[in-house]
């Protein structure tokens, strides 16, 4: 085999993650079993990702001497989640390699420039407009007609900061109930789709450029969070197909390096559309941990560190099933089925809607 030319990190290297959530779990365990430490950065102790490496740092996201000791200590920097400032991301990335790139963080991590970004490289979303205030929400209300939704640009996951408008809203409380959850944030309005289903598909690209995608899945919400993951998505496969070619050229004009989940709506008349992007792993990919070659956490350490990347084919349809607060406390009884792949992320507390852990069920392929 001929040596590539792109940097390679060998096993024994450390990879350094910005967060200490159940992904940044996930990743280091994935990345332990190729042989790689990994180092965790977050503010919080007892993390969940924490609990199983050795090698953490308890510090805030704008602690300059704690981020240039982090640098030195790790080989490349990765993140769990996305509202990590990207001034953090700049400032290691003078010093160390940072995947996915500080731009891709900059872009995913505000509505607006998500939506202006893919609107620049021909993606279709839904029909959207910048509100900076009461009057423009009014406005934006009249122009794309009812019913519209208000999301705040910055800080917005799992359906917080969000209000649904119809035409009898007053667009000043609307605003207001925005504004509690992200107090600085401009907001942007959208229309409503009146979808026939969400679904996401998950691109990786490694360091030499080659792409993989998973397969598209659908995802089911309770309460605006993530219920239960279909795979493969129940949509016809050019529809399947159209969703993976949009997921492959939003990492590719990206440059991305690392793992981008792309969550998408499609419509009654089978046209896809981008809601949002993660440029990181997601939980609509939790399945691929027991139902694939290679799990989405895999795939971003081999991304990150120039191995090359491992086949995204499944050998087994599979359904995720979120368990959120106290659904965690039925372990036992999910272990009754011997096949369930039970996934806990070893938080103490199960508060409503915090995500404690999540089952996989394969099934075999059709
Ligand atoms: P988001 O935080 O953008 O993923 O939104 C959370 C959930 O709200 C989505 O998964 C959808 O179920 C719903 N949603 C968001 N935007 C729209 C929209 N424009 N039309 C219809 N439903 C939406």
């Amino acid at each position: 085999m001929t040596k590539p030319k792109h940097e390679i990190l060998p096993p024994g290297s450390v990879i350094g993650i910005l967060g200490g959530g159940q992904l940044g779990r996930m990743t280091a365990l994935a990345a332990a079993r190729l042989g790689y430490r990994s180092h965790i950065y977050c503010p919080g102790a007892d993390e969940p990702a924490c609990q199983v490496t050795s090698l953490s740092t308890q510090a805030a996201y704008d602690d300059e001497q704690a981020l240039a000791a982090f640098a030195e200590s790790v080989d490349v920097v990765t993140f769990e989640f996305e509202n990590v400032p990207s001034r953090t991301a700049e400032i290691l990335a003078e010093r160390v390699a940072v995947h996915p790139g500080p731009h891709i963080l900059h872009i995913c991590q505000n509505r607006l420039r998500e939506k202006d970004f893919l609107a620049s490289i021909q993606i279709p979303t839904t029909r959207y407009t910048e509100v900076a205030g009461p009057e423009a929400v009014q406005r934006a209300l009249r122009d794309l007609g009812a019913p519209v939704i208000l999301k705040s640009c910055d800080f917005g996951y799992d359906g917080k900061g969000q209000v649904l408008l119809r035409n009898e809203t007053v667009a000043a409380e609307a605003w207001e109930e925005m504004r509690r959850h992200a107090p600085q944030s401009n907001g942007v309005m959208e229309g409503f789709v009146d979808f026939t289903c969400e679904i996401s598909v998950i691109a990786a690209r490694g360091r030499d450029g080659t792409l993989t995608t998973y397969p598209a899945v659908e995802n089911q919400h309770r309460e605006r969070i993530l219920d239960q993951t279909l795979v493969p998505a129940r949509i016809p496969t050019d529809v399947a197909d159209k969703a993976e070619v949009l997921a492959r050229h939003i990492a590719e004009e990206m440059g991305l390096v690392g793992l981008i989940a792309v969550e998408m709506f499609v419509t009654q008349d089978n046209r896809v559309l981008v809601n949002e992007m993660a440029p990181r792993p997601h939980n609509s990919g939790h399945w691929s941990m027991d139902a694939c070659y290679t799990p989405q956490f895999e795939q971003l350490v081999r991304a990150v560190t120039g191995l090359p990347l491992g086949s995204t084919e499944r050998h087994s349809d599979a359904v995720m099933r979120n368990l959120i607060g106290a659904q965690s406390k039925d372990w036992y009884e999910i272990l009754s089925d011997p096949t369930a792949r039970l996934h806990l992320y070893g938080k103490a507390e199960a508060r409503p809607g915090r995500k404690m852990g999540h089952v996989n069920k394969l099934i075999p392929r059709r």
